[in-house]
């Protein structure tokens, strides 16, 4: 029978607990998030600096979409570009410190327009082995040579560097979504520079969050960067995404970008939100990134003293790694009779015997939600003795 791989590859997923499930929440994007039975704290929302739920934002969809309706009627090379659009790119272009910023709909049709628009078959691609999805995807369907270097390993991208290609382009994250470590942007631009090569970082974790907002950018020169991109649907709390680089590099992708050119444009009431959520980062409201700092070290001091099996991030995203898979949907599943809902990540998002916790901070947590999520956890690892 046509297509029976599907129910035997469902079958298969089933018995190694690994059919993924989601939960139709009624409420809630921020500190709660309410199902049609509980209401659970939230920590696996990457809404790092509480924005979701913040009245200016909301305000400002709601404004947005008085003045342009609630979508944009076409894509951006026809009628679908408003002034809420370049607004936002503009406003994006100064906080990166870069010539031009231009819009997509998601992070995944970002990195997929620009690895698919810029490179050709004599080129080489070499990646980070943890990068995301959507850039290892892109990647392999591009028309260049792909190959990956060791995770943050300067000595394996160097090396990888080493081969001929016409043009050869870069790419790691600035804050790994799984792991919650930093690369070493600074040493990694250096390499780029030695070899002719551009670097690609892609942000989505750390824009608005780390170097004071800036994120990767904090580190080296806006120059070093030649191909910024970031998302919305984290930090800032909405959804959708951006690259920023020269104008050479955006008028590029405007032409070029499949993903850009071929798809309705974002509502233009997103992109009030989103400038709403832009200046409350980075102008109006920062201390909000002081009091992720802060949460994030009461997290790890007190999982320290209870022996919880961390990971070596300063970032938001806390990972508990349990190895196994069982014992990991086990704690998460006790955790949420407990109202706490924290991520339960299985492989393939993660390697084999990698499964863990993903535990995300936010502004919008209270010190004393911390408290009790630890204190929880802590109970519960001794409890199937881990
Ligand atoms: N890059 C990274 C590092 C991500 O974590 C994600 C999404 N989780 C994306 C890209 C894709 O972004 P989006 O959700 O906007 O498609």
């Amino acid at each position: 029978m046509a297509f029976d791989h599907l129910r035997t590859e469902l079958a298969q997923k089933a018995s190694q607990s690994l059919l993924r499930k989601r939960t139709a929440f009624v409420a809630g994007a921020g500190r709660y998030l309410v199902s049609d039975e509980k209401r659970f704290l939230n920590f696996a929302s990457n809404d790092y600096l509480g924005l979701a739920e913040h009245p200016k934002v909301i305000a400002a969809w709601k404004h947005g979409a008085d003045k342009f309706g609630v979508g944009s009627g076409g894509s951006y090379l026809i009628t679908g570009y408003a002034k809420a659009h370049q607004s936002l790119e503009e406003k994006l272009a100064h906080y990166t410190g870069q010539q031009k910023a231009i819009l997509f709909s998601s992070g995944f049709a970002a990195n997929s327009a620009v690895l698919h628009a810029l490179l050709s078959k004599h080129d080489l691609l070499v990646q980070d082995k943890l990068n995301h999805a959507s850039l290892i995807d892109s990647g392999l369907d591009s028309a260049a040579k792909m190959v990956r270097f060791k995770h943050n390993d300067v000595d394996s991208l160097n090396q990888q560097l080493s081969r001929d290609a016409s043009n050869k382009l870069v790419v790691t994250e600035g804050v790994f979504s799984m792991d919650g470590d930093q690369a070493p942007i600074n040493d990694i631009a250096g390499t780029c520079n030695k070899h002719d090569a551009w670097l690609m970082v892609d942000d989505a974790h750390a824009f608005g969050v780390t170097g004071k907002g800036k994120g990767s950018l904090a580190s080296v020169l806006p120059m070093a960067i030649r191909i910024y991109m970031a998302t919305f649907g984290k930090a800032l709390g909405v959804s959708g995404a951006f690259v920023a680089g020269s104008d050479e590099l955006v008028e590029y992708l405007l032409q070029y970008g499949r993903h850009y050119i071929y798809t309705t444009a974002m509502p233009p009431a997103q992109a009030c939100a989103i400038e709403a959520a832009l200046s409350l980062a980075f102008d109006e409201e920062a201390w909000r990134r002081d009091e992720l700092n802060r949460l994030i070290s009461q997290f790890r001091f007190k999982a320290q003293a209870e022996n919880i099996p961390l990971m070596d991030s300063k970032t938001a995203i806390q990972p508990v790694l349990l190895g196994s898979v069982k014992r990991t949907l086990e704690i998460g599943e006790r955790l949420k009779r407990r109202g706490f809902w924290v991520g339960t990540i299985r492989p393939p998002t993660v390697p084999e015997g990698a499964a863990r916790l993903r535990i995300t901070l936010s502004a919008s947590h209270k010190p004393e939600d911390i408290d009790k999520l630890v204190a929880a956890l802590a109970e519960e690892l001794n409890d199937v003795g881990v």
